[in-house]
């Protein structure tokens, strides 16, 4: 948590609630009555195989997963997903259809095109990753085994409006950075995964929700430990899980049901999201690369039009104790994150900073 007056808009890792943080500090000296800590937990050890299941429940619970579909951990980040998906789902000589629109949905491609015939369906890189190609736009082929998209892409700040529909092909989606954010047409999706550092909060874990009819695919050479089929069959125990990880995700999940769910969360973000959009577009100061409709309400992307404004922002705005307010190393510009526990003060204390800092130097 922040200290007094420091508000944290970092991409993820991101900000935590202050009593989530508490709630995992008190399990690091007695779990559940064991006498020792989460920390020193076995794995095997009934607490933690019930822990699992609640919070594997929780997620199906909180996005209204249908049954045919099954959710898992896995380690290794987001990342490992660029190559786990196409060995897990894509038969040697299948195709898979990818849609660019931005720098997290380029990488997936990239790595995509390590095990087959991945190819780009769609891309917005020409016009700068500003918008979201409508479906009809992407070149899906009869033979298509998948469609991958980024249905957030943290870096460059655009969000698919809604959720695509792309008849029987299967869609495959990242939803690292707006995943538990709003609510999602789970019946649209072959797969959905996401890296739980920004609204969940651990590092290196990822939950996948996976329909039931893909898997039984993987490729021989699938390590066992990331087979999605053999971690389903042995209620992920193949290996040590992330505990300490998994357990941050189960308080998560409580806070966000205390919070009244996605259905809850999700017009608060927006409240959020728009009251930096509208200042940003209340005249030329500061802009934003990114079409209105297609803008992210998880990652505000913008800039000063002067771009030797840029660095005072971020030094006026640290002393300020608004902090990590620089884009993704590939984007440049500012950006500020507004993932789900961003409370409603630090929004107020950016856009009160944004405003007088432009009338200082506009
Ligand atoms: N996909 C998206 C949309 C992301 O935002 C990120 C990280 O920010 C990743 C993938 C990579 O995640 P990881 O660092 O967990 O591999």
């Amino acid at each position: 948590v922040c200290g007094e007056g420091v508000y944290n808009f970092a991409a993820g890792p991101a900000t935590l609630p202050p009593e989530v943080l508490e709630r995992a500090r008190a399990s690091l000296s007695d779990w559940q009555g064991l006498g020792y800590s989460l920390l020193e937990a076995p794995f095997t050890g009934d607490e933690f195989k019930a822990l699992m299941d609640i919070t594997r429940l929780q997620v199906k619970t909180a996005l209204a997963v249908p049954d045919r579909y099954q959710v898992i951990f896995l380690q290794g980040g987001a990342s490992a997903q660029f190559s786990l998906v196409p060995l897990n789902l894509l038969p040697p000589k299948a195709t898979a259809g990818y849609v660019e629109t931005g720098h997290w949905s380029a990488r997936a491609l990239e790595e995509g095109r390590r095990y087959g015939n991945s190819h780009l369906a769609a891309s917005t890189r020409k016009s700068g990753f500003d918008r979201v190609p409508a479906v009809s736009e992407w070149a899906l082929s009869d033979d298509i085994h998948y469609c991958h998209i980024t249905p957030n892409e943290t870096a460059n700040g655009v969000q698919f409006p809604e959720d695509p529909d792309c008849g029987e092909i299967p869609l495959i989606a990242d939803m690292t950075s707006e995943f538990l954010s709003r609510a999602v047409d789970i019946e649209r999706y072959g797969m959905i995964y996401a890296g739980t550092q920004k609204n969940l909060g651990p590092t290196g874990l990822v939950i996948a929700i996976i329909r039931e009819d893909l898997l039984g695919q993987a490729r021989p050479e699938t390590p066992t430990v990331f087979n999605y089929q053999t971690q389903i069959e042995h209620q992920n125990h193949i290996n040590t899980p992330l505990m300490f990880g998994i357990y941050l995700v189960h308080l998560m999940l409580d806070w966000l049901e205390e919070q009244g769910g996605v259905s809850a969360i999700h017009p608060h973000n927006i409240v959020q999201s728009e009251a930096l959009y509208r200042i940003i577009d209340e005249d030329d100061f500061f802009y934003c690369p990114v079409m209105p409709e297609y803008r992210s309400i998880m990652n505000v992307c913008f800039g000063t039009r002067d771009e030797s404004h840029q660095q005072r922002f971020l030094a006026e705005a640290e002393a300020m104790g608004l902090m990590n307010l620089a884009g993704h190393s590939h984007a440049g510009g500012l950006r500020a994150s507004l993932y789900n526990a961003q409370p409603d003060a630090a929004v107020a204390a950016l856009a009160s900073f944004m405003t007088s800092f432009r009338k200082r130097y506009g």
